[in-house]
C-alpha cells in the first residue's frame, strides 16, 4: 500500500517513509491511495490488540505480519486490559459511551501515541539513526507523546507548552516521568506561541535536518489510522440489534478523531452519521452547519484539548470530498492559510452533523449525565452530551478521563474524581526548563540537548 499527498505534488511513499516524513514535501499530508475494504474484521469480539493487527497490517506492508502484530501486541499492553482496550459502557437503551480513556494519559491519544512511540522506536533500529521529537501541546498530546517515548534509547522528546496555562495534573504527567530522555519546556507565551515556534524550527529545513527533528503533532498518519480501529471495535462489541443506522457522537478540535471514524465507515464500517461535538471554538459546528470554513479567534474553555480555530486534519477529509484532486486541495488551503473563509464546493451535511456546547453547556451536561445516567463526563466528554436522540444507537466517544479535570468536575456536580495513576505524580518532582517565547531561545536549548 502506498501513500499520496493531498496536494498530489509529491511522490507517493510506502507507510514507513510516510509515516517518517509527517508533512509530505509539497506541504500536503499522506493519505491512502486507496482504501481497502475492512468489513471482514467486523463481527466477533477480536482482541483489541489482534484487531489493531489486523486492520494496520492492510495499510502496512512494510513491515511483516509479525512484525505488525508485536507492534500493536506491545502499544496497547501498556492498558489495563488489552483485549478490551477501549470498553463500551451501556447508559441507556440506544445510549453507549465508548471510553477511550484507559491509556498511559487517560486520554485517547493514547491510543495513536503509544504505537508511533512503537514505530519511532523501529525506525531508530532500521535507520541507526536517533530521532529527537519536537512538539507543543495545550495538554493531552504532550503527555501522550511523553509516554509512548520515555526511556526508549535513540530517541528524545522536546515538548512545548503555555507556562501557566495548562491544568496542573497534565504538567505533573508531563514534567514527573522521571525519563532522562524527556524534556518538558514551559514557554512563556500562550499556546499558539508554543505551536508557532515549532512550526518555524520545522520550517528551517537546515536545521530540521541537522537536528533530525521529528513531528508528533495531529496529522501524524500513524495516529489517524491507529484511530481508527476503536470504531470497529465499539461495532463489534454493541448488540446485533444495535448496529444498524448507528450514529458516533466524537468530542472535537483537530479533526483527527472524527476524520479516523469517518475513513472507518468509508472503508466499510457501517455508520450511518458522525456528529461533530465541539465547544465554544465552533469552527467546525459552523462548517457542518453552512458548508463555510472560516477560522476565527480562540477562546480559551474548559474542554482546553478542543481549543482549537485551525483544525489540522482538515485537509485530509477535504481532499477526499474534492475527489482527490491535488490542485485544487493545494488552492483551498492556501486560501485558508491566508485567513480566507472557504465554501466547500457541493457540500452535503448528510454524513456529518454538529453541535456546540460553551462552558455553561458543559457544566450543564456533566450535570445532566450524572442525574439520568450516573455517568461522570469529563469537560470534553461532556460537549457529546449535546441533544441526544434517543430513537437511534448512538455511541458517544469518551476522550478524557474526568479524574483529569477535577476542578471542573468539582464545579458541576461537587465530587472531585481521582485517579490513583494522577494522585502518585503529586508527591513526584517536577523537572523541566521555562524558557521565553521565541524560536531562537528553543533552538539554543535544543542544540544543547538534542541526540546527534
Ligand atoms: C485531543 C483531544 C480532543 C480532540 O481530538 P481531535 O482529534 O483533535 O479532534 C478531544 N478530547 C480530548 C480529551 C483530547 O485530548
Amino acid at each position: 500500500m502506498r501513500f499520496r499527498s493531498t496536494r498530489g505534488e509529491a511522490p507517493p511513499l510506502g507507510f514507513a517513509d510516510a509515516f517518517a516524513s509527517g508533512l509530505a514535501p509539497d506541504g500536503g499530508l499522506y493519505i491512502p491511495e486507496e482504501l481497502p475494504d475492512v468489513g471482514d474484521l467486523l463481527g466477533g469480539p477480536t482482541p483489541y490488540p489482534e484487531l489493531a493487527a489486523a486492520f494496520l497490517k492492510r495499510f502496512d506492508t512494510d513491515h511483516t505480519a509479525a512484525e505488525v502484530d508485536a507492534l500493536c501486541a506491545e502499544s496497547y499492553g501498556s492498558f489495563p486490559d488489552p483485549a478490551d482496550a477501549a470498553p463500551l459502557v451501556q447508559l441507556d437503551d440506544n445510549l453507549f459511551v465508548l471510553e477511550l480513556f484507559h491509556g498511559p494519559t487517560l486520554a485517547f491519544k493514547d491510543f495513536g501515541l503509544q504505537l508511533v512511540g512503537n514505530l519511532f522506536e523501529d525506525q531508530i533500529a532500521r535507520t541507526g539513526r536517533p530521532i529527537n521529537v519536537l512538539g507543543a501541546t495545550s495538554g493531552d498530546t504532550g503527555s501522550a507523546a511523553i509516554h509512548g517515548l520515555a526511556d526508549r534509547s535513540g530517541a528524545r522528546a522536546f515538548i512545548l507548552y503555555p507556562k501557566g496555562r495548562i491544568a496542573e495534573l497534565q504538567e505533573r504527567q508531563m514534567t514527573c516521568t522521571g525519563a532522562a530522555n524527556i524534556f518538558p519546556i514551559a514557554v512563556e507565551g500562550s499556546f499558539d506561541d508554543a505551536q508557532w515556534i515549532v512550526k518555524e524550527l520545522f520550517g528551517d529545513l537546515d536545521f530540521k535536518a541537522r537536528a533530525g527533528l521529528s513531528a508528533i503533532n495531529s496529522i501524524n498518519l500513524a495516529r489517524v489510522l491507529a484511530q481508527c480501529v476503536y470504531y470497529l471495535h465499539a461495532f463489534n462489541r454493541l448488540p446485533a440489534n444495535k448496529r444498524g443506522g448507528l450514529r458516533f457522537v466524537v468530542p472535537t478540535g483537530n479533526f483527527g478523531n472524527v476524520l479516523a471514524g469517518w475513513l472507518a465507515a468509508r472503508a466499510g464500517l457501517p455508520a450511518r452519521r458522525f456528529v461533530v461535538a465541539t465547544n465554544q471554538n465552533d469552527l467546525l459546528y459552523r462548517l457542518f452547519g453552512t458548508g463555510r470554513y472560516q477560522p476565527g479567534e480562540v477562546a480559551p474553555s474548559y474542554a482546553p484539548s478542543m481549543d482549537i480555530q485551525v483544525a489540522s486534519n482538515f485537509e485530509r477529509f477535504l481532499c477526499y470530498h474534492l475527489g482527490g484532486d491535488g490542485a485544487r486541495t493545494a488552492g483551498i488551503m492556501a486560501r485558508v492559510k491566508a485567513g480566507e473563509g472557504v465554501d466547500l464546493p457541493d457540500f452535503d451535511p448528510d454524513k456529518f452533523a454538529a453541535t456546540r456546547t460553551d462552558d455553561a453547556g458543559i457544566l450543564r451536561n456533566i450535570a445532566r449525565a450524572k442525574e439520568r445516567y450516573g455517568y461522570v463526563a469529563d469537560p470534553h466528554t461532556a460537549c457529546a452530551f449535546e441533544d441526544i436522540d434517543p430513537a437511534v444507537p448512538t455511541v458517544l466517544l469518551s476522550t478524557a478521563s474526568p479524574a483529569k479535570f477535577p476542578d471542573v468536575i468539582e464545579r458541576a456536580i461537587g465530587e472531585h474524581p481521582t485517579h490513583p495513576t494522577l494522585e502518585a505524580l503529586k508527591s513526584k518532582p517536577v523537572e523541566n526548563v521555562t524558557l521565553p517565547a521565541t524560536a531562537a531561545a528553543v533552538r539554543e536549548y535544543l542544540e544543547a540537548n538534542i541526540l546527534p
